[in-house]
């Protein structure tokens, strides 16, 4: 069983990396921002409760996330490997309730991938991809909020796992072959 968890600031490449991973790793994608995207344009009822945060780039209360994680995990079939988790957790609060969900479910992280990228670069490639893709919080007010949220709330989880030994930091800003090249070997050597 392989249980990973993608971090990094908004554009440092979590999806296009995570992606990867389960094409050749045979992972279950947890994408809480893809969850949250969906509800939104279903226009379900928690769709309509989160719209407004989303949209400017204000994390969803922990609460909700962690209903919705916690959902998401336990439907995971056993045809899988593992899962990746990809947007959670984004805060202290998440890291800790994380650990609970999966020790109920006999599960836990294998490891703990941290891409780092630097800021102008994180910028120029959300506002490409805002020009490409249309997502409402791609534009530059958004993404300095979303900025500042990563570094004053998800930053601190790195201790949480730096802790448990099974941290890593990965430099993001090569290409996108050259970086899943080295997060393959990490995982590898974690799950022998
Ligand atoms: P990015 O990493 O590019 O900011 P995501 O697709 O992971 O994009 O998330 C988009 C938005 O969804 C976030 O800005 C936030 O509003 C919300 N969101 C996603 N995951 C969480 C979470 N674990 N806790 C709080 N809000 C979240």
């Amino acid at each position: 069983m392989i249980n990973v968890i993608i971090s990094g600031a908004p554009g440092s490449g979590k999806g296009t990396q995570s992606d990867l991973i389960v094409k050749n790793f045979r992972l279950k994608h947890l994408s809480t921002g893809d969850m949250l995207r969906n509800e939104i344009a279903a226009g379900t009822e928690l769709g309509k409760q989160v719209e407004k945060l989303v949209s400017g780039g204000l994390f969803v209360p922990d609460s909700i996330m962690i209903d919705i994680i916690a959902n998401a995990i336990q439907k995971v079939d056993n045809s899988y490997n593992g899962l990746i988790l990809d947007g959670f957790p984004r805060t202290v609060e998440q890291a800790q309730a994380l650990e609970t969900i999966l020790e109920q479910q006999g599960k836990k992280i294998t490891v703990f991938l941290d891409i780092h990228v630097d800021e102008a670069e994180l910028i120029e490639r959300l506002l490409k991809r805002g020009q490409i893709y249309g997502r409402t919080d791609d534009n530059l007010e958004t993404i300095k909020e979303r900025l500042k949220a990563y570094s004053s709330k998800t930053q601190p989880i790195s201790d949480f796992y730096k802790k448990k030994n099974n941290y890593y930091q990965i430099e993001g800003n090569g290409t996108i072959e050259e970086i899943y090249g080295k997060i393959e070997d990490i995982i590898t050597a974690c799950n022998l």
